[in-house]
């Protein structure tokens, strides 16, 4: 084992490294990364005042601030966790324990819910988590004027304290987004024109070979697909129908190893137009379908 050796200066160079040996230490892979966005978050310093001045002291109890955060980091403990944020579609999203930390997938189901959005529908974001979802449909669908006086959107989730979290991005992001406690549909008010829902998907197996940050972090009930992962989606694709209107769409992300068991629940339940989409990294990532009977 490496000897742990503190930086001998203040400067933020010498600090950024030592941070960064004690994150690779502790098996983190974006460990210079990670040190360089808790250098902004602990101590302030934005990466670009460290391009500028690399050699800038640091005052002490800035140090041990930082130092403070990076402990933090390497129990491996979620970069989001310690600065209590994640970016999704363009937007800050409070985060903690009680939610699902936002993905870069999802924005691909968000970019599929952007197309299919129309002024006056009235949406519903079962499982809302953060609120990641709702919010950012409703944001960019106003932007790009396809809400209207008459939309009506709509988020839940089982959990209250998840609510609380997407209660307070919907505020902060001035999202016009109603929060429901529901156990997936038993609360909700439909019927809705369209329904986009990221649910837990993953093989209970497989949490336990995931990394810490998201195994031990994100919450179980967030990740536990149960035994095949797919125990939302056929809740979800039995029940869907009977909150949409005729041509109704619903919208789901799957994992990347979902698609051809999701599109059938779908095609079983009765919905047409069945179409997947993959991500960013070309994994399969949403199937949508409407409902039509
Ligand atoms: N809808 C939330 C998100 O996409 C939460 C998803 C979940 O908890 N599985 O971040």
């Amino acid at each position: 084992m490496k000897e742990k050796t503190l930086a001998q200066t203040g400067q933020l160079r010498d600090l950024v490294r030592e941070a960064a040996q004690r994150l690779s230490r502790a098996g983190i892979g974006e460990a210079h990364l990670d040190a360089r966005l808790l250098l902004e978050y602990a101590a302030g310093v934005t990466a670009q005042e460290y391009l500028m001045d690399p050699f800038r002291e640091l005052p002490e109890e800035k140090i041990r601030a930082y130092r403070e955060a990076v402990v933090k980091r390497a129990m491996r403990i979620p970069l989001q966790h310690i600065t209590g944020v994640q970016e999704f579609m363009g937007y800050p999203f409070r985060v903690n324990a009680h939610v699902l930390i936002p993905r870069q997938d999802t924005e691909t189901l968000v970019e599929c819910a952007l197309e299919k959005l129309e002024p006056g529908m009235r949406v519903l974001d079962l499982c809302t988590g953060s609120g990641c979802i709702a919010a950012s449909l409703y944001l960019i669908g106003r932007e790009k004027g396809k809400v209207s006086q008459k939309s009506r959107f709509d988020a839940s989730d089982i959990s209250e304290e998840a609510l609380a979290t997407a209660r307070e991005n919907c505020q902060a992001l001035g999202a016009d987004v109603r929060l429901i406690r529901s156990d997936l549909f038993d609360g909700t008010e439909g019927p809705y024109d369209m329904i986009v829902s990221n649910p837990p998907y993953i093989r209970r197996a497989v949490i336990e070979g995931l990394q810490e940050e998201v195994r031990l972090h994100d919450p179980y009930i967030a990740l536990d697909g149960h035994e095949d992962g797919l125990y939302f989606y056929r809740k979800i694709a039995a029940q869907a129908g009977r909150h949409l209107r005729r041509g109704g769409w619903l919208l789901l992300e799957t994992g990347h190893d979902q698609r051809e068991d999701v599109s059938r629940l779908l095609l079983e339940a009765g919905f047409a137009c069945v179409q997947a989409k993959k991500d960013l990294a070309g994994l399969d990532r949403v199937l949508m379908g409407m409902y039509n009977k």
